[in-house]
């Protein structure tokens, strides 16, 4: 349970008062992407709505949200243009960015999935300001996008390592040391979710979860974020499929393959024990951002020490732990 001091749904009129505190805070927002409807054809909604169109909507919402209580906003990119992702992160960094917020929109090949995903880099372990943080936008996207299910709404909070195996993302990898995310709020490839992005009175929603996230992210001392690899060993690298290969056929099964091992896992089926692990691989590598991915990792872990394989079984439960965030 998180603490915070503005726990319910607050009218826009109070989410606007200064008096909540923000003075003083410096926070860069990077609206996602820009500058590629002409050479990218697949950041788009079957409805023919662009991620970096919302993201950037969103964005500039949310900045002026944020002016409102008093904060300096730095903003990567004011119109639908390319900018580099180091350039989005060291603007950050040059201006000592209290908070760094990436907007994004999700996409995979299973078009009924829609949740929030929220990436951090590097470990839980060390990353502690970013996972505080996450913690805070996961409520308030939860409250405030899906309020009539917010029951069954799972909330995928992973390191970027888990989408880009051997660095993490280039804008939290470069502005690592202050708290930063990517965040996720919903899928524009689940066609009722594309139309509800295309209003604006809905991105300003996810503009207001966001102040609330980050209101109550200020109102408690900022944890520390530790160098990478200075408490965790490195990870060996988990290759996955990434950005247009994720509307693949294959990534159709995820849940199925999860579900099938699951079954193969109580039923003690020793003889497909092997199976099952290629399963839960093809799961992982497919959407290794669903919220079912850290549990693949937990039921490898489980199959690999009913094999007999324990170091094996160690460092996967060491990945489940260091790169997904358990609910
Ligand atoms: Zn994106």
């Amino acid at each position: 349970m998180l603490l915070c001091m503005v726990t319910a749904w607050i009218p826009i009129s109070q989410a606007q008062d200064s008096s909540t505190g923000l003075a003083g805070k410096v926070i860069c927002l990077d609206p996602g992407h820009g500058g590629t409807a002409d050479s990218d054809q697949y950041r788009v909604g079957i409805g023919g709505e662009r991620e970096e169109w919302i993201n950037l909507r969103v964005g500039l919402y949310l900045r002026e949200l944020l002016e409102d209580a008093g904060a300096t906003v730095l903003m990567t990119r004011k119109e639908d243009v390319a900018i580099p992702l180091q350039d989005r992160a060291q603007l950050a960094v040059d201006h000592a960015a209290d908070l760094f917020l990436s907007i994004h929109h999700n996409a995979t090949a299973d078009t009924a999935v829609n949740f929030p995903v929220i990436y951090f880099h590097g470990h839980v372990t060390e990353n502690k300001a970013s996972i505080a943080l996450a913690k805070h936008m996961a409520k308030a996207l939860v409250d405030g996008l899906y309020r009539d299910r917010q029951s069954e709404t799972p909330v995928g909070i992973m390191s970027d390592h888990t989408i880009f195996p051997q660095a993490g993302t280039a804008v939290l990898r470069h502005s690592y040391g202050i708290p930063a995310l990517i965040v996720e709020a919903s899928f524009f490839t689940n066609p009722a979710e594309e139309q509800r992005l295309k209003h604006e009175a809905y991105n300003r929603r996810e503009a207001l979860a966001y102040l609330r996230a980050i209101k109550c992210f200020f109102e408690q001392p900022v944890d520390t974020i530790y160098p990478k690899n200075s408490l965790v060993a490195p990870l060996q690298p988990f290759a996955v499929l990434q950005e247009a290969d994720r509307m693949s056929e294959m990534a159709l099964a995820w849940r199925d393959n999860y579900r099938e091992a699951k079954r193969i896992f109580h039923d003690k089926d020793t003889a497909r024990y092997e199976e099952a692990c290629a399963l839960l691989l093809q799961s992982v590598i497919a959407f290794p951002d669903s919220h079912l991915a850290g549990d693949c990792l937990d039921l490898y872990a489980a199959l690999l020490r009913r094999m007999g394989m324990e170091v094996e079984a160690d460092e996967m439960q060491r990945r489940r732990h260091e790169h997904y965030l358990e609910n």
